[in-house]
């Protein structure tokens, strides 16, 4: 085992802090590498502040993870020392379920996935997060980040990158769709380039016109405050497909009536209170609303390299692991432009 660095909360309330965790030995199967930066999701935050249930405390948030290979075990093939790769979301699955067979482990029917941080591996280890200097996962779980993607803008894309990935493929995002982009944050931005990289018509859908700007710089082609009452009447019936990213529960009403005959909307934000969802405007024009959670291994990759090829990266602002707390504050303030990624190097 060796000690490392990292920043942990201890309960809902108090700051994050700076401790030592432990990370077991490399084994046959295990890729060890040195974290170099590491995003912070929301979902850190609602993790840690108890939103979605107790969490196992003390928990060392981050699930966006880059880094550099310091070691291998002995039957890893696929991975050399000095190699750049990261970490998303999980970093066990059953491996045997119809789920983890296809490649969508996140929606593993056997054990579940096993959660990067907060979470038990098979063998009763605790798991612990990408806000520290080192991280041991099993190869199977391990991304490879192109060489042409700097690492530091490759952190978001293990998971607020896939999140959005994967519905824009799954809905067939592409030149003929129209997409909404709801929430310019961390997510929405992502969506914003990705849809447009795959060359749909994207529209952000944003508390207020503050970010118009750069809405329209990342690539959007429209921009609209959902404040002014005016743009739901405006764009009634005009999308094929809706994400929404937000944080916070919307009145999911409002938005499914801006959707065309047969459109559905994605809810990918994953808010502490249940969402209300009305009859009339989904059935009264056939109308989808689906959910959608991360992505699996193989469209993990995927993504990656279509970043590369396509020249996506996020848009970050690089902080020192002691300025956690503060960035958390204005990820909750909506002040995210549009992802906090922290330089890990002095956990190491
Ligand atoms: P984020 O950076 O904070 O972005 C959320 C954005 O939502 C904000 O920037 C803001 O955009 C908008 N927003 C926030 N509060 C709002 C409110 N009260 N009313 C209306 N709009 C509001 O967060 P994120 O990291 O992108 O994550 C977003 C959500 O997705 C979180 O709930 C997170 O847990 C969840 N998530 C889900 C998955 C998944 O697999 N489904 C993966 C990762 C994260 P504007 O200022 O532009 O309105
Ligand atoms: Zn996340
Ligand atoms: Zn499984």
């Amino acid at each position: 085992m060796t000690t490392v660095t990292a920043y942990a909360a201890t309960s809902a309330t108090a700051p994050l802090t700076k401790t030592t965790i432990t990370r077991r030995d490399v084994g046959p199967h295990d890729v060890a590498f040195d974290i170099h930066f590491a995003g912070i999701c929301h979902s850190d935050i609602h993790t840690v502040k108890g939103e979605w249930g107790e969490p196992l405390y003390p928990v060392v948030p981050g699930h966006e993870i880059a880094g550099v290979v310091t070691a291998v075990g002995s039957e890893v093939t696929n991975y050399k020392v000095g190699d750049h790769v990261g970490v998303g979301c999980f970093v066990d699955s059953c491996r045997e379920c119809d789920n983890c067979e296809a490649g969508l482990e996140q929606y593993c029917t056997g054990t579940g996935m096993v959660g990067t941080y907060n979470a038990v591996l098979k063998d009763g280890e605790k798991t612990y997060g990408g806000y520290s200097g080192a991280i041991v996962v099993d190869e199977n779980y391990v991304l490879r980040i192109p060489e042409s993607i700097a690492l530091d803008a490759a952190a978001p894309l293990l998971c607020a990158g896939i999140t959005l990935y994967s519905p824009l493929r799954h809905w067939n995002a592409g030149p003929a769709k129209r997409v909404a982009v709801i929430g310019l944050g961390g997510l929405g931005h992502m969506g914003v380039k990705l849809a447009k990289a795959m060359g749909a018509k994207v529209t952000v859908l944003s508390q207020s016109l503050k970010k118009m700007e750069d809405g329209l710089r990342l690539g959007a082609d429209e921009y609209y405050a959902t404040s002014d009452p005016d743009t739901f009447t405006k764009l009634a019936g005009s999308f094929d497909l809706i994400l929404n990213t937000v944080s916070a529960n919307l009145e999911l009403g409002a938005y499914l009536g801006l959707l065309a005959t047969d459109g559905t909307l994605v809810e990918l934000g994953a808010p502490e209170h249940p969402l209300e969802v009305p009859f009339f405007p989904l059935g009264g024009m056939r109308r989808s609303l689906a959910g959608s959670m991360i992505g699996g291994i193989p469209e993990t990759q995927e993504m990656l390299d279509f970043c590369a090829e396509h020249d996506v990266r996020p848009e970050i602002e690089v902080i020192q692991p002691d300025y956690v707390n503060e960035a958390y504050e204005r990820v909750l303030a909506s002040d995210v432009r549009y992802r906090f990624v922290i330089d890990t190097a002095s956990l190491r």
